[in-house]
C-alpha cells in the first residue's frame, strides 16, 4: 500500500469511516492517518499501586474495585465519586456527568484496570473521566508498553471509531499490511542527527516498543516537521530577494546627520545604535529590507523610525510610517514634527478623519515628491495614494495590522520599499522563527538609562479603601494616574457601562480632582483632546478603555490601575504597564481583580508582580496558553498545523532545523545537488498539501 492510497482501502475502514474520517478529521489518505499521531502514551507495563501514586504523575492504570458511589456537591460542582481500592489502598473516581451511565455500567466487585492522571486533593488521590476497562486476568499489555490515546470527535464516537478502534485500525494497517513509507530526509541528515528512518519512526509513534524508541520517533517527526517549515520559509526568502532588488539607500547625507548631531533630545543606548547599524546596512546592501524590530514597551523604537526615514529622505526617497490607530499615528506626527522642525524636511499626516480638502493637498504632494514622510493610519494604504517613490515603509505595533493590509503596502510601488516592522509585543523566538521566519530580527533590549523598574502589586477588590490611600498619596506627589477598564467582547455597552460607574464613584471618592475619561466611541477630535488634556498635565485621573493601549506617551503618569485585570491576557497587561515608567518618577502598576479566579488568571497576574521583562512575559505568554492563541498573534495564527511539535517546548529542535535549513541554502540555494533533491520534492509535495506558506510575512 502507498502512502498516497485512499484511506477507504485500509482494512476494516472502507468508504464509510473513510467519509467520516475526512468530514471530522481531514484524514484522507494513508498518509494523513498515519500523521494522526497519538495525543498520549500510558504506561502499561506495570500496574501502579494506589500507595505510589504521587503528584505530577503522567497517566498510569491501575487494578481495583470500585466500593461505592456517591453523590457529592451541588450545582456545578455536582459529581458522581467512586470509592475505588486495589486491596491496599483508596482513591477517588469522579465524573462531572455521565452519571447515569456510570453507575449502570461498573459494579462493585468486579476487577477493573483504570486509566488516567492521578491528582492530590489533600490525602487522597482522585482521578476524573479514568478510562475503564474490565480486567482479564494478567496484564494483556505488559509486553506493548504503552496504551496510546487518539483525539476523536463526537461524531466518530456515535459512529464506533472512539480512541480505541482507531488505535487498532493504525495497528493493524502498520502490522498487517505491506506498507511502503518513503524517507523525506536526505540520508546526510538523518547519519548526522543519528535521527530515526521516516518508517521506523511513524511505526514507534504508534507502537513504540520502549520509551527510548517512543523518545527517538517523537525527536525525528517533530525534527521533520520544523526542518520543512523552515526550509519553506527560508526558500522563499531566497527568491524573493533574488527577485526583488532593493533601493540603494549608500548616503548618510544632510539631513541625518544634522539631526543626529544637533536635534537628538538624548544619546541613544547602545542596543538603539546597533539596531540603527544594521537597519542601515540593510539599506545600502541593494537588497530589499524586511526586517522585524522587536523592543519593549518605552525601549525608544520611535527615533530609530525617524532615524531610518531620514537615511531614505537623504537618499532621495520617501518615507511612510503607519500606526494602528489615530491616536497614536497623531502622537508620532506630533512628536516626530517637533523634533524634526529645524531640517527643513516635508512632514504630513493622514489619518481616517483627515479633512478632504487636505486629503487632496497631501495625494498631490505624495505623487509629486514634495511631501518626504507621510505618517498615518490604515488611510495610508487606501487605493488612491500613490507615492512619487516610497523607500521605506515602518509599520508600528505591526502585530495589529492582519496579514493583508501590510501586504498592500508593498505593492505601492513597482519596486518594493524596504520594510522595517515594529513590534513591542515580544514574540518568544521560536514563535518568531516561525511566523516571521523570512524577517530579519533586530531586538532592542535595554531601556533607556534612568528609568525605575515599575512596581507592580495585585490587590483584591475588598481592598479598595487602600487603593484610594495610594491614589491619594501619588496625586499629592503631582504623578497622574491612568485607570482602565477592560473590553468585554460583543457587549460595548457593557464596557462603557462599568467604566461610567467607575468614574462616577471616582468623582465622588475624589470631589477635588479633576477626572476625565476616554473609549472608543468618541470621535477622534474629542478623544485627541481628552488626550491632550492629560497629557498637558491639566487631568490628574485618566479613565478609559483599552483606546489607550498602544504607545501612548504621557512621561508625567507614574500609576497604571488596572481593573478586572484577569480578564487581560498577559500581553496586553504588560503593554498596558507599559503606559507608565516613562519619566523618572517611581511608577506602579495595581492590578484589581475580584476573589474569583482561575488557577490560570492567577498565574498571569504573578507573572505580572514577578517580572517587567517583555520577552519573559512573552514566554510565560507561550507557555500559557499556547502558541495557536498568543496575543496579538491570534489574527495572523499559525498557517500551518503542526502534528507534533509545539512551538512551547522545543525551541532547540526548532532552531537546530532552522540552522540547517540555512546552512543548506547557503550552499544549495536551489535545492539542486542530488542529495538535496528528496527536500526539493518533499517541498513540492507539502505544498501540493495546500500549506498556505504566503500566509507567513
Ligand atoms: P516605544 O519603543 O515604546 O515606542 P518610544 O519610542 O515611545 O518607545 O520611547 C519612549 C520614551 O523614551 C519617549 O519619551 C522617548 O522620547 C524616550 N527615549 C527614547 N530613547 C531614549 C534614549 N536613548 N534616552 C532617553 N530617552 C529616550
Ligand atoms: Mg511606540
Amino acid at each position: 500500500m502507498k502512502l498516497t492510497d485512499n484511506v477507504q482501502y485500509v482494512p476494516k475502514i472502507g468508504v464509510k469511516r473513510a467519509g467520516i474520517l475526512f468530514a471530522e478529521l481531514k484524514i484522507k489518505t494513508v498518509e494523513d492517518l498515519l500523521m494522526h499521531f497519538p495525543y498520549r502514551y500510558i504506561d502499561v507495563r506495570t500496574f501502579y499501586p494506589i500507595s505510589s501514586l504521587s503528584d505530577n504523575m503522567p497517566y498510569v492504570q491501575i487494578k481495583g474495585q470500585i466500593v461505592s458511589f456517591e453523590t457529592k456537591g451541588k450545582g456545578r460542582g455536582k459529581r458522581l465519586v467512586a470509592e475505588f481500592t486495589d486491596g491496599k489502598g483508596f482513591m477517588e473516581l469522579v465524573w462531572f456527568s455521565n452519571e447515569k451511565y456510570v453507575t449502570q455500567t461498573y459494579k462493585p466487585d468486579e476487577e477493573y484496570i483504570v486509566f488516567g492522571k492521578p491528582k492530590r486533593y489533600g490525602a487522597i488521590f482522585s482521578m476524573a473521566h479514568p478510562e475503564i476497562e474490565v480486567f482479564k486476568g494478567n496484564n494483556p499489555r505488559a509486553d506493548i508498553g504503552f496504551k496510546t490515546m487518539y483525539n476523536t470527535t463526537e461524531t466518530m464516537k456515535n459512529h464506533y471509531l472512539n480512541s480505541s478502534v482507531v488505535r487498532e485500525l493504525i495497528a493493524n494497517l502498520l502490522t498487517t499490511v505491506q506498507l511502503n513509507i518513503p524517507e523525506t530526509l536526505p540520508q546526510y541528515l538523518i547519519d548526522k542527527y543519528k535521527l530515526l528512518s521516516r518508517a521506523e519512526a511513524i511505526y514507534n509513534i504508534h507502537l513504540p516498543h520502549n520509551q527510548t524508541l517512543l523518545d527517538a520517533a517523537i525527536r525525528r517527526l517533530k525534527f521533520e516537521e520544523l526542518f520543512y517549515i523552515q526550509m519553506s520559509i527560508l526558500r522563499q526568502s531566497v527568491e524573493r530577494q533574488e527577485k526583488s532588488e532593493g533601493f540603494v539607500m549608500k548616503h548618510i547625507g544632510k539631513h541625518f546627520n544634522d539631526f543626529y548631531k544637533h536635534h537628538l533630545p538624548f544619546s541613544l543606548t547602545n542596543a538603539q545604535k546597533r539596531v540603527v547599524k544594521e537597519i542601515y546596512t540593510d539599506l545600502k546592501s541593494g537588497k530589499q529590507m524586511n526586517r522585524l524590530l522587536q523592543g519593549d514597551v518605552g525601549s525608544g523604537k520611535t527615533i530609530v523610525a525617524l532615524l531610518s526615514c531620514l537615511m531614505a529622505v537623504d537618499n532621495g526617497f520617501q518615507a511612510c510610517i503607519m500606526a494602528p490607530t489615530e491616536i497614536l499615528a497623531t502622537q508620532h506626527y506630533n512628536g516626530i514634527s517637533k523634533l524634526t522642525q529645524n531640517l527643513g524636511i516635508n512632514i504630513n499626516l493622514l489619518i481616517g478623519s483627515t479633512k478632504k480638502k487636505e486629503r487632496i493637498q497631501i495625494h498631490d504632494q505624495l505623487e509629486n515628491g514634495q511631501l518626504n514622510i507621510l505618517i498615518g493610519t490604515h488611510a495610508l494604504i487606501e487605493d488612491n495614494v500613490q507615492f512619487h517613490n516610497l523607500g521605506i515603509v515602518i509599520i508600528d505595533e505591526q502585530h495589529r495590522f492582519g496579514v493583508a493590509q501590510r501586504a498592500k503596502l508593498w505593492t505601492k510601488n513597482i519596486q518594493p520599499p524596504h520594510i522595517l516592522v515594529m513590534t513591542a509585543t515580544p514574540i518568544p523566538r521560536t514563535l518568531a522563527m516561525t511566523l516571521y521566519g523570512n524577517l530579519d530580527i533586530s531586538v532592542i533590549d535595554e531601556l533607556p538609562p534612568g528609568r525605575k523598574p515599575i512596581q507592580t502589586y495585585h490587590y483584591y477588590d475588598n481592598k479598595r479603601k487602600e487603593l484610594y490611600k495610594f491614589i491619594r498619596r501619588q496625586i499629592e506627589q503631582q504623578s497622574q494616574i491612568y485607570v482602565v477598564y477592560p473590553l468585554i467582547q460583543d457587549s460595548e455597552k457593557l464596557d462603557l457601562k462599568s467604566l461610567e460607574d467607575g468614574y462616577n464613584t471616582m468623582c465622588e471618592v475624589f470631589p477635588d480632582l479633576t477626572i476625565d475619561f476616554l473609549h472608543g466611541k468618541m470621535t477622534p477630535a474629542e478623544k485627541d483632546d481628552r488626550m491632550a488634556r492629560f497629557k498637558n498635565g491639566q487631568t490628574d485621573i485618566l479613565m478609559s478603555t483599552t483606546v489607550i493601549e498602544v504607545g501612548v506617551d504621557v512621561p508625567n503618569a507614574s500609576v497604571m490601575i488596572i481593573e478586572s485585570a484577569e480578564r487581560f491576557g498577559l500581553s496586553q497587561l504588560h503593554q498596558l504597564r507599559g503606559r507608565v515608567g516613562r519619566g523618572a518618577d517611581q511608577s506602579y502598576c495595581i492590578l484589581m481583580s475580584s476573589f474569583k479566579l482561575s488557577d490560570n488568571s492567577l498565574r498571569r497576574l504573578q507573572i505580572m508582580t514577578e517580572t517587567n521583562n517583555g520577552f519573559d512575559i512573552a514566554e510565560a505568554d507561550l507557555t500559557l496558553r499556547g502558541p495557536g492563541e498568543l496575543e496579538g498573534t491570534a489574527q495572523s495564527g499559525l498557517p500551518f498545523d503542526l502534528h507534533i511539535a509545539n512551538l512551547a517546548q522545543d525551541g532547540i529542535i526548532l532552531q537546530t532545523a532552522r540552522d540547517i535549513s540555512k546552512q543548506i541554502l547557503e550552499r544549495d540555494p536551489h535545492l539542486e545537488n542530488s542529495h538535496n533533491t528528496i527536500i526539493a520534492q518533499r517541498l513540492t509535495e507539502l505544498n501540493r498539501k495546500e500549506v498556505n506558506w504566503s500566509k507567513i510575512s
